[in-house]
């Protein structure tokens, strides 16, 4: 198995083990692609939001919050082109039973092709040494250029057929190439058909189509038609901002990487309203203001990139990704649209209601260019998690073998921010006096009280759950009032008063430490 499936296995595991992430009904044997957080999960989840938020809402005068309801007027997502343009392209294999998306199968294909070519480079790096110009070999080498020549062909065929979404043509591209399900090389495959992605439930008391409603498959929706509503209650000027944080839904046909593809999911989006010609500034300003938010938070530069989109989706004019490398690759994790005036001029033909925006340094109405920057929480979650876990040699110990796993979250995100621990659990007065410092620090963080175990065993948990700081309260208190405070990387130790305590844990635990850097 590969290093990162391997990691991967663990996070997952790790993630139920120690109550961040459970499969949703598990009793039942689950519901596929849909997730439970857990106690520490649900602190860690929230800390994110509260991280995203207070850097939108809170640190900017001209971004405000909303909480739109998920049911919205089923117009909505006529208007928006969800009806009409959310599908993906379906295909079933009939000997495995398996669903897949198209689209997906026909761009692994071309993954491998890309995958030969770098092994070949590689190869032929080995044998020819330092006499080797990989430049020259890309460019010339006869068997290379079959393989790049045959990507261009199915790429070509691929784009337009996807564009005019032509099922037949996808088929055939499947057929031509003998592409295999992934599983099980099964060539026994449906027609390609389109599946919208939006679920849907139906209104009580009004039967049919009539009645139809839709669960959101995005927030964005919910700011669109509020955005007069929130413009002259709080009599913003353009540029402004409208954030949400909320649940959306999406049928998706292919979830399988845990929380990264979920049918329920949670969305951080942010749409920002400019003046009609000024969408490129702001696009540019929030390429980079969203990536300094994900390096703030530690995450490595070279975990990092941007992806240019080459197919606009119909509302944008100009739309990257930032990827996150993920245990199973570079990913998407948050999307940066310039949704030009799409979203609202459409609302305005379908509802006949005005959404202009009287700008009055300018002495005009107009219809305001959107600027969205679109995260998802729960890949937010599982980037955050993938990259802080470590198996790693207990720092300042000999021996190899004596390792543990550590959850390296920044103190501000830990779900537990000090853990007290008496030395001896059956001292009454220690345990006396532990659970009076829980009871006083409860009072400003996330605290935990364990005395279940050796203090060996006690710490071991606290780091896999990444709590920062962990205190033991040992006869020496009972004495002088001093307790000692180890933190969890380097696993320092230091004696100090209650007091100074306090002072210690509320410094590096506070949000400030990461909203100075965004
Ligand atoms: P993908 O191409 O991976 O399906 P998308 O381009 O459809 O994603 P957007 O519509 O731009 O995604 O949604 C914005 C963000 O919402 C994404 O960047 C992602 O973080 C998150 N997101 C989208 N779909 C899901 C899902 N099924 N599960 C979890 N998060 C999701």
């Amino acid at each position: 198995m590969s290093q990162q499936s391997d990691h991967f296995k663990k996070l997952v595991a790790h993630c139920k083990e120690y109550g961040f992430i459970y499969q949703s009904s598990e009793v039942y044997d689950g519901l596929a692609a849909v997730y439970d957080y857990g106690p520490y999960g649900s602190e860690l989840k929230n800390n994110l939001k509260q991280y995203w938020w207070k850097s939108m809402v809170q640190m900017h005068d001209n971004i405000v919050g909303i909480d739109a309801a998920i049911f919205m007027h089923p117009k909505t997502w006529k208007a928006s082109g969800h009806v009409d343009a959310f599908n993906d392209p379906l295909i079933d294999n009939k000997d495995t039973k398996r669903r897949y998306r198209a689209d997906q199968l026909i761009e692994g294909f071309v993954e491998k092709i890309e995958a030969k070519i770098e092994k070949d480079v590689a190869k032929a790096k080995k044998r020819f040494k330092e006499n080797f110009d990989e430049a020259k070999y890309r460019a010339e080498s006869p068997k290379l250029q079959g393989y790049k020549e045959n990507i261009k062909t199915i790429m070509d065929r691929f784009t337009s057929a996807m564009k005019a979404e032509d099922m037949v043509e996808l088929k055939a591209i499947i057929d031509d190439y003998e592409i295999a399900d992934p599983e099980s090389g099964s060539r026994n495959w449906t027609d390609v058909r389109m599946f919208n992605l939006m679920f849907s439930t139906q209104l009580g008391n009004i039967a049919g189509e009539e009645g139809k409603l839709y669960l959101r498959p995005e927030t964005a929706q919910g700011i669109f038609v509020n955005f007069l509503n929130v413009q002259k209650t709080t009599r913003q000027k353009v540029p402004f901002g409208i954030a949400q944080i909320g649940k959306a839904f999406r049928n998706e046909i292919v979830a399988r990487q845990f929380i990264f593809r979920m049918r329920e999911f949670e969305q951080m989006e942010m749409q920002f309203f400019v003046q009609p010609g000024e969408e490129m500034k702001w696009y540019e300003y929030w390429k980079e203001a969203r990536m300094k938010w994900h390096l703030a938070l530690g995450h490595p530069a070279e975990k990092l990139r941007y992806h240019d989109h080459d197919n606009l989706a119909h509302y944008a004019n100009a739309a990257l990704d930032i990827e996150f490398e993920f245990p199973f690759g570079f990913r998407e994790l948050e999307g940066i649209h310039s949704r030009t005036d799409f979203d609202l001029t459409e609302h305005q033909k379908l509802s006949g209601k005005k959404m202009q925006y009287f700008d009055p340094q300018r002495n005009e109405n107009y219809v305001p260019y959107v600027v969205e920057t679109s995260i998802g929480c729960d890949r937010m979650f599982l980037a955050t998690m993938s990259h802080a876990l470590r198996t790693e040699q207990v720092p300042g110990q000999d021996d190899p073998k004596n390792t543990r796993d550590v959850l390296k979250l920044h103190p501000a995100l830990a779900p537990i921010k000090v853990a007290v621990l008496p030395l001896k659990r059956n001292e009454e007065r220690i345990v006396k006096a532990a659970k009076a410092i829980y009871k006083r620090l409860s009072l400003s963080f996330n605290c935990q009280y364990d005395d279940t175990g050796s203090i060996g065993k006690l710490y071991r948990r606290q780091d896999a759950i990444g709590t920062p700081y962990c205190v033991t309260v040992d006869f020496e208190h009972l004495d002088d009032g001093t307790v000692t405070i180890r933190e969890r990387d380097s696993l320092e130790q230091q004696r100090v008063s209650i007091d100074e305590l306090e002072k210690i844990v509320a410094e590096r635990v506070d949000m400030k430490q990461l909203l100075a850097k965004v």
